[in-house]
């Protein structure tokens, strides 16, 4: 049985193939290039509603980043290229206009879900935001995608409850330092741990109103499915199912798998597709299944798009039917 891709938006922006921090740099535009031409050959993109989506308002972006950072990015970008963070985020001509469009993706995807106009919604973008502080560029990440996206579900919608799981196999210090003090959005974190950027330990959870809605699930090196499964099946479901959340974002990296270069983890294709589909399955009963998917990181190009593709079908399947395996 065909799968119902129509059921699925998919944005994508060529603009986010302009943020250049250079071939050897792991977060380049071959990883976007990959998955488009991976979902091409297996015949599923023209399948998939893709779509252009326009650049944020700045005002949504100011509910997560302070102005003056906003204006310091797009500073850079006149004078680039430029390091912004003594590291390793690098911003070129295009990068602040790649960014505003990735910010701009997920916000057209909050309004597709919540106008009942895709049951689910893949951000295909660069740069990632999950490591982007209020004011400070970090580990590849100018804004905060899914951070300014689950900001938007409740100020724009009014919802009452969100959650991001947060799957990269780096810790999402700036998504759980936006909402560590808030009740409004649960974060949950699973991770290599030790790892890049070092935070995201058992013990934190949360302060003040937010305490319990912050969960990290730090894995030492070498975890794979079982690791991630049973943390998914035993901690994260009970967690979301509790919560009851009005939407879900995934902050979907797939770094954690088995050969990708940038962690030590022995994540498989078919894992992503297992995760997603216990996800899926408890906001079923919670939302009717709908879930924002936002791309993070992933560097190993092949299995990048593999993985992806594994995703976006368990995004799409009917219950109860299993393609594939
Ligand atoms: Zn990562």
């Amino acid at each position: 049985m065909p799968l119902p891709w129509r059921k699925l938006i998919f944005y994508y922006h060529p603009v986010f193939l302009e943020h250049l921090p250079g071939l050897r740099h792991p977060e380049n535009p071959e990883r976007l290039k990959m998955i488009v031409r991976h979902l091409q050959e297996k015949n599923i993109w023209e399948q998939l509603q893709v779509a252009a989506p326009p650049p944020a308002e700045l005002k949504w972006i100011e509910t997560n980043h302070s102005p003056s950072y906003i204006r310091s990015v797009e500073e850079a970008c006149r004078r680039a290229p430029l390091i912004l963070d003594g590291g390793d985020t690098v911003v070129t001509a295009r990068s602040y206009e790649a960014a505003l469009h990735a910010v701009g993706a997920c916000l057209a995807g909050v309004d597709d879900l919540l106008n009942n106009r895709a049951s689910s919604v893949f951000c295909a973008l660069r740069p990632p935001g999950h490591h982007a502080e209020h004011a400070e560029a970090m580990g590849f990440c100018l804004f905060n995608n899914s951070a300014i996206a689950a900001r938007y579900a409740l100020d724009r919608y009014s919802l009452q409850r969100v959650f991001i799981l947060d799957w990269d196999v780096h810790h999402g210090n700036g998504t759980q330092n936006s909402f560590y003090d808030s009740a409004e959005v649960y974060f949950c974190s699973i991770h290599e741990w030790p790892l890049y950027p070092g935070s995201g330990a058992r013990d934190e959870r949360g302060r003040g109103l937010g305490k319990g809605y912050t969960l990290n699930i730090p894995l030492l090196a070498g975890g794979g499915d079982e690791e991630y499964l049973e943390a998914l099946r035993d901690q994260i479901i009970p967690e979301i199912r509790h919560y009851r959340p009005d939407l879900l974002i995934i902050s979907a990296g797939f770094d954690a798998h088995e050969d990708d270069p940038l962690a030590q983890m022995q994540v498989s294709t078919n894992c992503y597709r297992e995760m997603t589909r216990l996800v899926r399955q408890a906001m079923r009963e919670i939302n009717g299944g709908k879930i924002l998917s936002v791309l993070e990181g992933g560097y190993h190009h092949h299995n990048l798009a593999d993985s992806v593709q594994a995703h976006l079908e368990a995004l799409v399947e009917e219950e109860g039917v299993v393609h594939g395996a």
